[in-house]
């Protein structure tokens, strides 16, 4: 986006003060900054959304050099920002991780009994997300009826199983729990998946404005 000072409008008097904000709107017939926008949606298209997603993929294909040692952990105790409730509206209004997530964990019936059954975890998570005013709960507990007995995923290779348990714990928002076999790739790959999520979106929107504002 630096690179506006390459194209120049004779009309535009003062354009190179332009904001980006302003610069991304759509331009008077012939103006010399609509090539400027052109070039920008190409590289946004092509060079920088790219970039982000080889990374990504990088990230990714890293993660297959650690193994589940099948402790089960995961599928016993999650957590969330939402309750149950919160979850299913979430789920009905058309968020696609609460339609997953609520397709299989069930909540506990209170957080004593989350405690009951993982003291370290729920302790764990409670440090290290939310702080939560005296007296209220932020945090929600969640369980899975399909973990077998052998820590094993009963619906496997089902329908059942849902993408999110697939791609676990690809996602920036999950908490991992300490003794996870992949806590040590989230440790270092968590920023740079952070930094480029947040570029696609920033990318996407840009990309959006841009493609409106050429009217494509
Ligand atoms: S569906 Fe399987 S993998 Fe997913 S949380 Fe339940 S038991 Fe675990
Ligand atoms: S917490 Fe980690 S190591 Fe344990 S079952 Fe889940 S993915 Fe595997
Ligand atoms: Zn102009």
């Amino acid at each position: 986006m630096t690179f506006r000072g390459s194209f120049s409008c004779d009309a535009c008097q003062g354009a190179m003060q332009m904001t980006l904000d302003e610069a991304i709107q759509p331009q008077h017939q012939g103006c010399g900054y609509i090539q400027w926008q052109k070039e920008s949606l190409r590289l946004l298209e092509t060079d920088l959304g790219g970039e982000i997603l080889q990374r990504l993929q990088q990230i990714s294909a890293y993660r297959e050099q650690f193994a589940c040692h099948l402790c089960g952990a995961c599928c016993r105790l999650a957590s969330q920002d939402a309750d149950y409730a919160t979850l299913l509206q979430r789920a009905a209004a058309g968020d696609d991780f609460a339609r997953q997530f609520t397709s299989v964990f069930l909540p506990y019936p209170s957080r004593e009994a989350a405690r009951q059954k993982a003291p370290d975890l729920v302790a764990t998570v409670l440090a290290e997300t939310v702080e939560e005013p005296e007296g209220t709960e932020q945090v929600f507990f969640y369980h899975c009826p399909y973990v077998g007995e052998d820590n094993r995923c009963t619906v496997y290779g089902t329908e059942k199983r849902p993408a999110i348990c697939q791609s676990y714990p690809e996602t920036p928002l999950v908490f991992i729990q300490p003794k996870c076999a992949w806590q040590p790739w989230k440790q270092e790959t968590h920023p740079q998946t952070l930094m480029a999520h947040a570029l696609l979106q920033v990318s996407e929107q840009l990309r959006k404005r841009l493609q409106s504002a050429l009217s494509l």
